[in-house]
């Protein structure tokens, strides 16, 4: 009941977003404010930002798009540089925090750029962006678009120096509570969105890389094979066969075995993961750190 009452709020706060974002959509809203790395990157906004604010928020942009590019190993890496970058910057205290919107835009609130977490969901964005690059067109299940990115939001923050916070803390409570069930669930559905649809590809993400098959740790890489594989026109099931010499439906089988066998034991269900320094929240409940996520990527998912 608590979860019922608390999902109404969300929706109804969800609706709010819609409209906010309606009035923000026009392109004449915005005007160019800066660019950056010759015309690739291009800041523009929908309120007046100071010439150095804009540069620095363009530097670390192009900061976290380096890194993502190098995490990802593409076999074509010129895939993600062939178009502009928009980079919008929005005004006001809209609760979102950042959003993709197909391969070529990207938008963030201006006030959050101020906080720490932010470096998560530049590189996080952007990892989607350069993945909606790479596929042209092609639809990859989102879970795993969204293991991908958050792990690589996760890496980009830890190689900049910070540390893991209560965002870290709330996923791994997620990824200490899932069941076998719920993931079966979850990762039925190629489509999914919400904080479940990310926490759950996260989770697997990271399966892969620590303990599947004896762990690949490379699985970043290996997973943009994948991408290359359905960019090309082979389809996800046989991509997957491809690159991992094992069927998707498989790891799903493996993926659940390892949480029945890690039930109730956190220690073993986070052990050589991102989270395995990290103690997880007890409470089932959504914090608000989880809520303002979760309306982070209900908006993601509106502007796809
Ligand atoms: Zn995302």
């Amino acid at each position: 009941m608590q979860r019922f009452r608390w999902a109404q709020l969300f929706f109804a706060s969800l609706g709010l977003l819609v409209a906010a974002f309606a009035a923000h959509a026009s392109d004449e809203n915005f005007k160019l404010m800066c660019t950056a790395d010759g015309e690739f990157l291009q800041v523009s906004s929908d309120h007046s930002v100071p010439e150095a604010r804009c540069k620095a928020i363009a530097e670390r942009a192009l900061k976290a798009y380096a890194f993502i590019t190098k995490q990802s190993e593409w076999k074509d890496p010129g895939i993600v540089r062939a178009n502009p970058l928009q980079f919008r910057l929005l005004g006001g205290n809209l609760k979102v925090l950042g959003y993709a919107k197909g391969p070529n835009l990207m938008v963030m609130r201006d006030s959050y750029m101020d906080e720490s977490l932010s470096e998560g969901t530049l590189a996080h964005e952007l990892a989607h962006i350069q993945d909606l690059r790479q596929l042209q067109g092609k639809r990859f299940p989102s879970f795993m678009l969204e293991g991908r990115a958050l792990t690589m939001g996760n890496a980009y923050r830890m190689s900049i120096g910070q540390k893991p916070n209560t965002y870290d803390q709330q996923m791994a409570g997620s990824a200490v509570r899932f069941t076998a069930g719920q993931a079966e669930e979850l990762l039925n559905e190629f489509r999914g969105q919400g904080w479940n649809n990310q926490a759950i590809g996260t989770v697997l993400v990271e399966y892969m890389r620590t303990k599947w098959n004896g762990g690949i740790p490379a699985i970043q890489p290996r997973l943009s094979r994948l991408i290359e594989g359905m960019a090309k026109g082979e389809e996800f099931e046989a991509a997957f066969q491809k690159e991992f010499a094992a069927s998707a439906h498989s790891l799903g089988d493996a993926f659940a075995a390892h949480l029945n066998a890690t039930k109730g034991n956190a220690a073993a269900r986070l052990q050589g993961t991102i989270w395995q320094s990290v103690s997880a929240p007890t409470t089932a409940q959504p914090s608000a750190a989880d809520t303002a996520e979760m309306l982070l990527y209900a908006a993601e998912w509106l502007d796809d």
